[in-house]
């Protein structure tokens, strides 16, 4: 170890009451608030009475709340997460003298729970709301798995009823996955299936498909719309998820004011942006009011790059074009990304807040192939021991190319990165990456115009 490894704890935990009371929406100190999510039929904004069939009432109430920075966390959730939370922050001291690098790098690690990544934080909570106004079955999408992994937990914990529609190639690249969903008690239907009109329509046009995230929600929205007391979920992309993940921000908010810590660059991966919008909400708050001067990055993959090759417009959620319409950065939602891809971060689009922030320049974004990625995890996983995500090695992998920049400049920068997951059940990826066979497939500026074709022609 270097001399730098007293200057901190190798983990700074928070004590179980230093679990936040509040969670923070940072949209009331956006200075251009995101354009209003838009009725698919009227094309005028979303009432909560448009949204009542689809989610849950608490969670419209959170989803259009532009107003409130504070809302509170329900005792109920705040229980839930004394079983997993405080997640820890780390300081990547075997990463940093692997690199020989003058920086300073801390992740906060939210894997260690079962489903294996930070979406348990809103699982948890969507499915309390649910409960409390009577809701007895959800139906939603997983892509690679986590999310239904921890929306299976959350309904078996307050006793729901779940149908997942899982991407099918992820299905068949993690059985694992499927069977931990299996144990909570939900049903797991590879999609697209036969058993939505939705899921047929899919098949019929592309019956090889792999399937999409968009697919996904397309034949979750419908089962959940044709059931009783059903109500359907979402695990990333929406404001209210975001909400939910900023426990992660605000976690490690508390727990670097510890140490008089301050990131001066904060990065996480982007897929629908939740573990992103998470990590960085009370940072962001702090730089919109200008009491920071913090650098933000987004990273994605290169096969699916809603921000660094998207369009700023109005689209749909899904492929099935039945959600209303969001002004959000994306590749248009007939966009399905190449079979090959095995990283994650797969979804079309990106969450409205992150969106406007990116697009008036508050944050940045960059792309990665998945190879770089997959190198990096593994020097992450021989460093500092933990077996990363491929979704969150693409923060890993901006995270190590700017401690590279300050080696070079001699900058003894603060770099924080979101670890958002574990990767044990990737390893059908990881395998592809050790034989040398996961390929780098970008799409051409011909295969995203075919995306963009798929837009509604709405301004
Ligand atoms: C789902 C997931 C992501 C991507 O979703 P976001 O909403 O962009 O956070 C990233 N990392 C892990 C481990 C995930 O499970």
């Amino acid at each position: 170890m270097t001399s730098k490894n007293q200057e901190v704890p190798y983990k700074i935990y928070l004590t179980e009451d230093e679990l936040p009371k509040y969670w923070l929406n940072m949209r009331p100190d956006l200075p251009n608030k995101p354009a209003p999510m838009l009725h698919p039929g009227t094309l005028k904004p979303c009432t909560p009475e448009d949204l009542y069939p689809v989610f849950c009432e608490e969670c419209v109430a959170q989803e259009l709340n532009g107003a409130d920075s504070l809302v509170e966390i329900p005792e109920a959730v705040r229980n839930f997460y004394r079983m997993y939370r405080p997640s820890p922050l780390v300081r990547a001291y075997c990463l940093e003298e692997i690199l020989d690098t003058p920086a300073k790098i801390y992740y906060k690690f939210e894997g260690s729970n079962t489903s294996g990544s930070h979406k348990l934080n809103s699982a948890i909570a969507q499915v309390y709301y649910a409960k409390q106004q009577g809701i007895t079955a959800l139906s939603t999408e997983t892509g690679a798995g986590q999310w239904g992994t921890a929306l299976a937990m959350a309904c078996a914990y307050f006793g729901i009823d779940l149908k997942v529609f899982m991407v099918k190639i992820s299905s068949q690249q993690k059985p694992y996955r499927k069977a931990v969903m299996e144990t909570y008690g939900a049903q797991v239907i590879p999609s697209p299936s036969d058993t939505t009109a939705a899921g047929r329509k899919i098949l019929e046009a592309m019956p090889d498909t792999g399937g999409s995230l968009g697919c996904a929600i397309s034949e979750a929205i419908e089962v959940s719309a044709g059931t009783a007391h059903s109500r359907y979920v979402l695990g990333s992309v929406m404001n209210h998820v975001l909400l939910h993940q900023s426990v992660i921000g605000l976690e490690v908010e508390a727990a670097m004011e510890k140490y008089g810590i301050k990131p001066d660059v904060i990065i996480g991966c982007a897929g629908g942006g939740s573990n992103l919008g998470g990590l960085i909400a009370p940072f962001m708050s702090k730089k919109l009011k200008g009491q920071a001067d913090t650098r933000f990055i987004a990273v994605e993959p290169a096969s699916c790059p809603s921000f660094t090759r998207g369009r700023f417009a109005y689209d749909f959620g899904d492929t099935g074009q039945t959600t209303p319409l969001v002004k959000m950065y994306t590749l248009g939602s007939g966009f399905i990304p190449d079979t090959n891809h095995a990283g994650g971060l797969r979804y079309h689009g990106m969450n409205s807040v992150l969106s406007q922030l990116y697009h008036d320049g508050f944050m940045e974004a960059r792309s990665y192939r998945q190879n770089d990625v997959f190198e990096a995890a593994s020097l992450f996983a021989r460093s500092e021991g933990t077996l990363p995500a491929p979704e969150s090695s693409h923060a890993i992998k901006a995270a190590i190319d700017e401690a590279l920049a300050c080696k070079e400049s001699g900058e003894e920068k603060t770099i924080l990165f979101g670890l958002s997951g574990t990767g044990y059940f990737d390893m059908a990826a990881y395998m592809a990456y050790n034989a040398g066979t996961l390929t780098d497939d970008i799409p051409s500026d011909e295969a995203l115009a075919r995306g963009f074709a798929t837009l509604p022609p709405v301004e």
